[in-house]
């Protein structure tokens, strides 16, 4: 018989340790901004698309690698962070493992950048499944450059395995927070597909807290700041009128790492009772530094979870240090607190409360939900609306509540519970909604926004599998644009055809419209056209979605049916049917609700039923 163990490859061990290290997009944030931190960075920029599925990329002033480093950097266990185990004890650095880049040259195509000061030229490396498919010198700045594309291109399990965007995107930017809130003395800034999420000053922790949380904090913290021997603390936790209904806002740092800790948010939440309502979050960002010797360094560092050498110890401490913030805030409440004005004319903190900036906000699935204001709004007309005094008072268009993309998901189980009753006959009221029974109650749909929900699925469905058919145009019609338009339309050529549109340049801003989807009237078709531009246009300017995302909700905005279109009992029948099948049948692509729920048992109240 022969021998039958082998050595696995180096690139496929790499793939399985990777597994341990990089989860998401947002575990590879994690890695890259710490070793940006680790390497004196004073600015870190984070650059991700698709959500880091794409790419992820991270750009840092710090002290660069020679090019031996550059090298060895990618091996596994290869780190300058430790040299002895005894340095395990007195870890100051993020890292120290030596596993994160060689993790992910295993599952990324990885691009790096890197100078020292002290060379002339930069180094410039490109990896693919743990393998260097390129190095050259390259003219650089003073800091590196690690770009990682199409994560998980090799391991397409892992790669199906990942959530949404909006969902991966959301861990990004926590773990984004978790760095950026431990390091206010560093410039911090987030893109994602070329949108600026945050851009991040240098300044105090203070300041920090309110550039990422909001400006409501600006008066409304309190500082915790107490020195022993055997450990500080110093943070700032929220006064007890900002506490909220749904936690969030509540950070925990040890030695500059953030952690996780039930136990210690139990001795926060405990200084605070009696304070704030049962069921209420208060904020805190709290930092714990003590000698490392104290921590279990055992633990797993990519785990949040620690482990202190004794735990109660800390926990009474934190409570009582809590207590006594707010105690001290409770007696001279405004002399302390109070931001003063240098800060408060700064750009960073006044900068969140533009108009400008609010609407980029409400329309970037990001800042809404950093925002307490938004929520709070979201409750309360949810539950607003539930009375019927109100609703006649207030026309529901003129206060929409606007739901943002991490709400829409959010609600998504609620809604399977509400789909209409089979068999009933839904009714028409003033040509712009349709009333229809359900379980509990009843549901009053705003036909427009249902309808550009249902075009909205069908149209993503479209671009990205099975094309909508097209219908060939008999007497192919010619449109004229200007030059900028010819430019917009051109691009969209390929996405247009698998929508139905078939249309081909023919130089100087004139194209040729060879078919439509089979639903556009034939002499319509330049109109149709026209008006998705114009519509694509308007998005431009507004949002900084995809150019696919844009023509999607352009489409879908134009195509719907309009309020004070009269719908036959068949159709409206199919567009409930058609709503309640959507993924997302709450709310129309840009926020707006797709309709209304009311209970029955209000209505029984009302009449005294
Ligand atoms: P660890 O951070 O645990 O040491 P990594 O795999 O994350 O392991 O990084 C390996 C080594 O590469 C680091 O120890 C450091 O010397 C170097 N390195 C990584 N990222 C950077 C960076 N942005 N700037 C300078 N050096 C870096
Ligand atoms: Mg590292």
């Amino acid at each position: 018989m022969q021998d039958i163990i082998q050595l696995l490859p180096d690139n496929i061990a790499n793939q399985i340790a990777a597994g341990e290290v990089i989860q998401r997009p947002a575990s590879a944030v994690k890695e890259l901004l710490e070793n940006a931190v680790d390497a004196g960075a004073t600015e870190i920029k984070l650059l991700v698309n698709d959500a880091g599925k794409a790419l992820i990329q991270v750009i840092d002033n710090g002290k660069g690698m020679s090019e031996t480093d550059a090298r060895m950097a990618f091996e596994r266990h290869a780190t300058s962070k430790i040299s002895n185990i005894d340095d395990l004890f007195r870890i100051k650095t993020m890292g120290f493992r030596g596993e994160a880049l060689a993790s992910i040259a295993a599952v990324a195509q990885v691009e790096l950048k890197t100078k020292r000061d002290e060379d002339e030229a930069g180094i410039y490396l490109e990896i693919e499944n743990s393998i260097v498919k390129k190095q050259e010198p390259v003219a650089a700045a003073t800091g590196t450059s690690i770009a990682m594309k199409n994560l998980f291109f090799n391991v397409p399990a892992r790669r199906n395995f990942l959530k949404s965007n909006p969902s991966e995107l959301r861990h990004i930017v926590d773990e984004f927070i978790r760095v950026a809130m431990a390091f206010p003395e560093i410039f911090f800034s987030l893109s994602s597909n070329g949108q600026q999420v945050f851009h991040l000053e240098k300044g105090t922790l203070k300041q920090r807290i309110v550039q990422i949380l909001g400006n409501n904090y600006a008066a409304k913290l309190v500082s915790v700041q107490e020195r022993t021997d055997y450990l500080d603390i110093s943070g700032f936790v929220g006064k007890p009128e900002t506490a909220k209904k749904t936690r969030g806002d509540q950070y925990f740092f040890v030695n500059n790492r953030f952690i996780k800790s039930a136990y210690l948010n139990h001795a926060v939440m405990s200084a605070f009772a009696a304070m704030i309502p049962k069921d209420s979050f208060p904020m805190y960002a709290l930092f714990i530094d003590l000698d490392p010797a104290q921590l279990d360094i055992n633990v797993h560092p990519t785990k949040q979870e620690i482990k202190f050498e004794d735990e109660k110890i800390v926990y009474a401490f934190v409570q009582s240090a809590v207590k006594h913030a707010l105690a001290q805030f409770s007696i001279t409440p405004t002399l302390d607190f109070e931001l003063d004005a240098s800060i408060q004319n700064m750009d960073a903190v006044n900068k969140p409360a533009t108009d400008e900036h609010r609407s980029s906000a409400s329309s970037s699935s990001l800042f809404a939900t950093f925002t307490q204001k938004n929520k709070a709004h979201f409750i309360e007309k949810r539950s607003e609306l539930t009375h019927w005094k109100d609703f006649y008072e207030k026309p529901v268009s003129v206060d929409t509540p606007s739901f943002t993309p991490l709400e829409i998901p959010l609600m998504e189980k609620a809604v399977i519970a509400e789909a209409p009753s089979p068999h009933c006959t839904p009714a028409q009221l003033h040509a712009a909604y349709i009333v229809v029974q359900n379980e509990k109650g009843y549901l009053l749909i705003n036909q427009q926004n249902a309808h550009e929900r249902i075009l909205y699925e069908r149209f993503a469905a479209a671009v990205s599998g099975k094309a909508i058919a097209t219908q060939q145009s008999l007497f192919p019609s010619t449109i004229d644009l200007a030059p900028a338009d010819a430019v917009l339309l051109a691009e969209l050529i390929p996405d247009l055809e698998q929508l139905g549109y078939k249309l081909e340049p023919f130089g100087s801003g004139t194209f040729v419209i060879n078919g439509t989807p089979a639903d556009v009237e034939q002499q319509n078709e330049k109109m149709a056209i026209e008006k998705m531009l114009e519509q694509y246009k308007h998005f431009s300017n507004d949002l900084k979605f995809s150019k696919r995302e844009k023509l999607l909700r352009s489409l879908s905005l134009q195509r719907s049916v309009k309020a004070g279109n009269i719908l036959s009992c068949k159709e409206m029948t199919a567009l409930v049917d058609e709503l309640f099948l959507c993924d997302i049948p709450n709310a129309t692509p840009t926020g707006k609700p797709t309709y209304m729920s009311f209970k029955k048992d209000e209505m029984d109240r009302m009449f005294g039923r």
